[in-house]
């Protein structure tokens, strides 16, 4: 069975993603969805590959800006060159986090047509909080994460604590990261921060998640009060879990800004497509046109989590 309602509230614990392109290749979006909109500060995820390119291809993200949130990109196969207004050029590879802070505003551009080859990756957006969505923007490559082996499963500790080992990866809220890999049959019980919601996303081949089959393409939610979570699999398997503690400030979001009101997102639309370089620096030693934020035109944001 492949989704199922909870009986107090009617969300389904089993999310189906859905499809987007991002960079010229067909990605899957499984946050935010109509059923699920954030779990913790995480508030976008998108799956990408994994893909195989001819030599002259690839997924190229032109410059855009973001704001109000940091970028969070977990690479699997196949690298990206990233680019941005503050001046930094980092080519990620696999195994490594890619950790944006966009604050008040910044841009980059997002390559791997340099690599060709193949490419999986999963990039995650985190909601900043109040006091910091307004802070300077920084970026961060972390080219080593904390790795467990345990009953099977390759845990690498992309955010947050797992098993007493905690990722250098800095955040501004609670939040849980973890990429669990198996090569064969695996069955193992993780502790969980009962104060934490949690999801399951599988990212290549199926897991069994509290004995439910979660797809690729599906997006498994766990309400805070857990204890523990259970995950087996039959086959080689890359799944990720992220979890955190309830966000407790709506957000507004428009393509790729996060923000808290209608005024706040029209001012960075029209800052960003008027070239305004106080809020928004160009990406740095890279001469393509930069992608223009889609106008509101009409629509009423309204802000939620
Ligand atoms: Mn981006």
């Amino acid at each position: 069975m492949n989704s199922s309602a909870n009986s107090d509230n009617q969300l389904p614990h089993n999310i189906e993603g859905r499809s987007a392109e991002v960079g010229g290749i067909s990605i899957t979006r499984l946050l935010p969805t109509r059923n699920k909109r954030m779990v913790g500060a995480w508030c976008f995820l998108d799956h990408a590959g994994p893909v195989d390119f001819a030599a002259d291809q690839g997924s190229y993200v032109f410059p855009h800006p973001h704001i109000g949130l940091q970028t969070f990109t977990w690479m699997i196969k196949g690298e990206i060159l990233h680019r941005d207004s503050l001046g930094n050029s980092q080519v990620i590879s696999p195994g490594q986090v890619n950790l944006m802070t966009a604050g008040k505003g910044i841009a980059h551009s997002e390559d791997s047509v340099h690599a060709g080859g193949s490419m999986h990756l999963a990039q995650l957006w985190i909601a900043l909080p109040d006091a910091q969505r307004n802070s300077p923007p920084a970026f961060q490559n972390y080219p080593v994460l904390p790795v467990i082996t345990q009953n099977g499963f390759e845990l690498t500790v992309l955010v947050g604590e797992m098993l007493g080992k905690t990722s250098p990866v800095k955040v501004y809220s609670p939040l849980l990261g973890l990429n669990l890999k198996a090569q064969t049959q695996a069955d193992l019980t993780l502790p969980l921060n009962s104060a934490f919601e949690h999801a399951v996303a599988a990212l290549e081949g199926e897991v069994v998640v509290n004995g439910e089959t979660v797809a690729p393409g599906f997006l498994y939610y766990l309400e805070p009060g857990q204890t523990d979570i259970r995950i087996q699999t039959h086959g080689a398997v890359q799944a990720l879990l992220i979890g955190g503690k309830p966000f407790e400030e709506d957000i507004m979001m428009w393509w790729n800004f996060v923000a808290r009101t209608q005024d706040e997102i029209e001012q960075a639309i029209q800052q960003w497509n008027a070239g305004d370089s106080n809020r928004f620096a160009p990406v740095q030693d890279n001469t393509d046109p930069p992608t223009p934020a889609p106008v509101l035109d009409g629509v009423h944001l309204k802000a939620r989590r």
